[in-house]
């Protein structure tokens, strides 16, 4: 029973009862211990022993438990884990307390409010996002609480819900809070293959999300109206609620709200930024390969985080595209100015997460240092953009605030080399604060004041033996001898009478005492103080401070992708709404930088939404034919990020959303077939797609039976490009060399192929895209080159040749003998058959003139000739 529990057992279990759904850190002098079933569980999740504790009742408590300073690596650990750890400190000093000291939940660290440098990665957020949805409306509201990024949305109708997966898989949240009304199970479904932590608020949670009027107002001043507006203030409440109880941060620490909607930017949905490999590659999940690793030279995390977001969500406005190549384009042209910047930008650490740790309260000495050391080089920044012309480098230069008063006061507070510990003093630099100065004095030189003091006393008394001296009942005090009694002056005041002298004290000494002793100890307090003084005062410029991190990231993306420019030889694009994708000599920005030993070989591209909307391209397998697709779609998009893209010259008409289906995405976790996962995607895609996106689409169809497939191809192809259905702009990769008959049917369709030349059972790829469809596969010759046994290619020609003869007679019989009321159809058969002329031999051969020996040679003459 709870009654039996010591005192401090039931104070544990009251602070356990508040938040059941966390891993309870309970603070024991230099020990945070884990009771009861958390003590079972966490002893095997952090390796620690379990060992137990009388608390009162029959049995003894479970018990383990990780000491005070090494609680951020256990913390992390389990966070990583996907935990929730509440650490409930002792908030009264033990000495002074009456009773069990007090203790409270001073924060709970969740996956998506850690502020821990374990775990997060500098050049990535880590998204909290609260999610609200009423039928087919939906609202997300997002943070970072370590850079105070906050933002809302919203979007409704029919595939809304695909948009949210869309958008929870551009942000990677570590961590959802979900508050709708719809069915959660459809939201967890979502949540987990996506390792997102998801917590429902409660009825009693969410009431309390929406108490304050004030907070409220200032969020809905910034929501536009629409239909939305009323589940985007819940999930901006609840958010900032959510990250209150949580991380017991402030509203101020969270940066101003910015509202954004999915349309602003291009959309991209997870197989598209997977198969391009955005950020990371398909196979090994790592950023080298990735596009992101091409481009980013960034110098700060700021900057990396902000190119991160470039990546995954290009713009679609001409002019905001064009605003950010204009800055790209100034700095490619002016080196000294992207050098200086470079080397100014080096200097600047991550001013966002400083300040993110300013508000949790756990700068230190050296974040201060960092800050000072960062703000400092914001005036050099300054006068580096000083002559700039392009727009986005003037504005960025007009916004860089004014931060020295911030960077004076910290020069002066901190010493140059601060303790990690707060507690130690060491931080505060001589001159800064009388009394530290006096304090430090003290305990530095304190023994030679009192010899001072004895000397001074001396010469002024006339006593030549009075001496300093100190016990533990009176301090220090001045002691005079019996025979020099009648020099005391009245001033001294008697404290004691020993045998042979008196000892007094004077209202100088005991100054000076209460300087002395304990100085050590009121100069870390003191010091302590100032600091978190100062710490606070900083906190004051959270707004200024971010924005110039802002503009630090702003200038560190442009830079990088000038550097970039410059160094692999882009050029700029030209954008506008032309509805053409031209491109001359381009290149695949991360495939041209893994070959080794040979030349990358540029391809064009042309499409438009007229007379070429739908590129057909066929070749053998290592053809290229998918680097090819995946090339243009990459330099589509870098151009719309506002980068220069790697080709002679580019004309990027607007494209709204990339869609890409290249290679197969299995998704057996998911428990979905491979076909089953294209056969999705290939819905989603003809279902969201408009006449503005690109589709880039390699070998549709290719899962299933080849008649399946080839039916399914072909009957999207035909969806695709009629402009009375979806008239989207495709590239369409295939081997079904049937499918090239479109050409003659639809305008729109072109036929392509990459172009290889076959020098007896040799191959050689060309890697050039040439006009017109391909006649041959090729695949076993590709084969024999991958290194298949030398009697299995054998064998596998044979079997080729057997099986083109009699599918091509099959169908041959088929078509004369079925022929279909549909005109389309006819129009084009899906095989077009030669006939073997071993068969019009056999229809001539007059049998009624033959011997029997004659027939039987014939028909081993054909049997020889089709055997062939
Ligand atoms: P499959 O049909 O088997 O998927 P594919 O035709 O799509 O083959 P890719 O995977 O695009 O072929 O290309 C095969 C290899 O050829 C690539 O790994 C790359 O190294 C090289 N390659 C492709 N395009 C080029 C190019 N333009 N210049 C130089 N090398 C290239």
């Amino acid at each position: 029973m709870a009654t039996d529990y010591t005192p401090m057992i039931q104070q544990y279990l009251q602070a356990k009862a508040e938040n059941p759904g966390a891993v309870l850190f309970f603070r024991l002098g230099d020990f945070y211990e884990m009771f009861f079933e958390d003590a079972i569980t966490m002893s095997k999740e952090l390796e620690i022993t379990l060992t137990g504790r009388d608390g009162g009742a029959e049995e003894r408590i479970p018990m383990c438990g990780v000491p005070y300073h090494a609680a951020e690596t256990y913390i992390s650990k389990l966070v990583a884990k996907g935990y929730r750890v509440a650490i409930c400190e002792q908030v009264e000093d033990p000495k002074l307390a009456k009773g069990i000291v007090k203790r409270e939940i001073v924060r709970i660290v969740t996956p998506g409010t850690v502020d821990y440098h374990s775990v997060l990665e500098d050049k990535r957020n880590n998204y909290l996002v609260c999610l609200a949805a009423e039928e087919n409306c939906f609202a997300l509201a997002v943070t970072d609480v370590t850079t105070g990024y906050f933002a809302c949305t919203g979007f409704s109708g029919p595939d809304a819900m695909m948009q949210l997966r869309n958008e929870l898989t551009r942000l990677m949240p570590s961590e959802a809070i979900w508050t709708g009304n719809r069915d959660q199970d459809e939201v967890s479904a979502l949540c987990r293959p996506l390792n997102i932590l998801l917590t429902t608020l409660t009825a009693e949670e969410l009431h309390k999300t929406g108490s304050d009027a004030a907070l409220l107002q200032q969020i809905q001043s910034i929501l536009p109206a629409g239909p939305e507006r009323e589940l985007e203030t819940k999930v901006c409440l609840a958010l900032y609620w959510y990250v209150r109880a949580t991380a017991k941060i402030e509203r101020k620490d969270l940066g101003k709200l910015e509202y954004y909607q999915l349309s602003w930017q291009m959309i991209l949905d997870q197989s598209t930024r997977r198969s391009l490999e955005l950020i990371q590659t398909m196979r090994e999940n790592q950023t080298q390969g990735s596009l992101l690793w091409v481009l980013d030279k960034t110098r700060t995390a700021t900057g990396g985080r902000m190119l991160h977001q470039w990546v995954l969500q290009p713009l679609t406005n001409v002019a905001q595209i064009e605003n950010r190549l204009a800055g790209v384009q100034e700095l490619v042209e002016n080196s000294e100015m992207r050098f200086r910047l470079g080397e100014a930008l080096a200097n600047v650490y991550d001013l966002e997460r400083l300040m993110g740790r300013i508000a949790f309260g756990s700068a230190n000495g050296r974040d201060l240092l960092a800050l000072q050391q960062s703000l400092s080089v914001l005036p050099q920044i300054q006068q580096i953009l000083s002559g700039a012309v392009s727009s986005i480098l003037q504005t960025n230069h007009h916004r860089l605030p004014d931060l020295s008063a911030v960077t004076l006061r910290i020069a002066t507070a901190i010493v140059d080399e601060p303790p990690i510990s707060l507690r130690e003093g060491g931080i505060i630099r001589q001159g800064y604060h009388a009394e530290v100065d006096r304090y430090s004095t003290a305990a530095r030189e304190g023994k030679n004041w009192l010899v001072d003091l004895e000397k001074q006393e001396r010469e002024k008394t006339g006593i030549r033996t009075l001496k300093v001296g100190y016990n533990r009942i009176f301090g220090y005090y001045l002691e005079v001898t019996k025979a020099q009694l009648g020099n005391v002056p009245d001033a001294y005041i008697r404290k004691q009478t020993l045998a042979n002298c008196e000892r007094y004290i004077t209202e100088d000494l005991k100054k000076l005492e209460e300087t002395i002793l304990g100085a050590q100890e009121k100069l870390v307090e003191l010091e302590y103080e100032l600091f978190v003084e100062l710490r606070d005062w900083i906190g004051s410029f959270t707004e200024e401070i971010r924005k110039a991190a802002q503009v630090v990231a702003t200038l560190d993306c442009l830079a990088s992708l000038a550097e970039v420019a410059v160094k692999y030889r882009y050029n700029k694009p030209v954008i506008n709404q032309s509805g053409c994708l031209r491109i001359r000599e381009g290149r695949h920005p991360v495939v041209e930088r893994t070959l080794k030993d040979r030349p990358y070989i540029p391809n064009d591209l042309f499409l438009d939404k007229e007379t070429q909307r739908v590129m057909i391209i066929t070749g053998p397998n290592m053809a290229g034919k998918s680097t090819y697709l995946r090339m243009n779609a990459l330099i589509v998009l870098m151009a719309q990020m506002g980068s220069y893209v790697p080709a002679a010259a580019a004309e990027i008409g607007i494209v709204d959303r990339i869609f890409t289906r290249v290679g197969s995405g299995d998704d057996l976790a998911g428990g979905q077939s491979t076909f089953m996962v294209e056969m999705t995607e290939l819905s989603q895609i003809l279902a969201s797609a408009t006449a503005n996106s690109l589709l880039v689409l390699d070998e549709i169809g290719r899962g299933t039976s080849t008649f399946d497939g080839m039916s399914i191809a072909r009957a999207a192809l035909e969806y695709i490009q009629n402009p009375n259905q979806l008239g989207a702009r495709t590239l369409f990769a295939t081997h079904y060399h049937e499918l090239t008959d479109l050409e003659q049917l639809y305008s729109g369709v072109k036929n392509f192929s990459v172009a290889v030349k076959g020098k007896g059972e040799d191959i050689v790829f060309l890697h050039r895209i040439v006009s017109g469809a391909v006649d041959k596969s090729y695949g076993i010759e590709v084969a024999r080159l991958a290194g298949l046994p030398k009697n299995v290619v054998k064998r596998a020609r044979e079997i080729l040749k057997q099986m083109e003869s009699s599918d091509e007679l099959r169908l041959k019989q088929e078509t004369s003998q079925k022929p279909t009321a549909n005109a389309d159809a006819l129009q084009l058969p899906l095989l077009s058959a030669e006939e073997h002329p071993v068969l019009e031999r056999l229809r001539r051969a007059d049998v009624m003139s033959m011997t029997p020996i004659e027939a039987i040679n014939l028909i081993n003459e054909w049997q020889k000739e089709l055997k062939k």
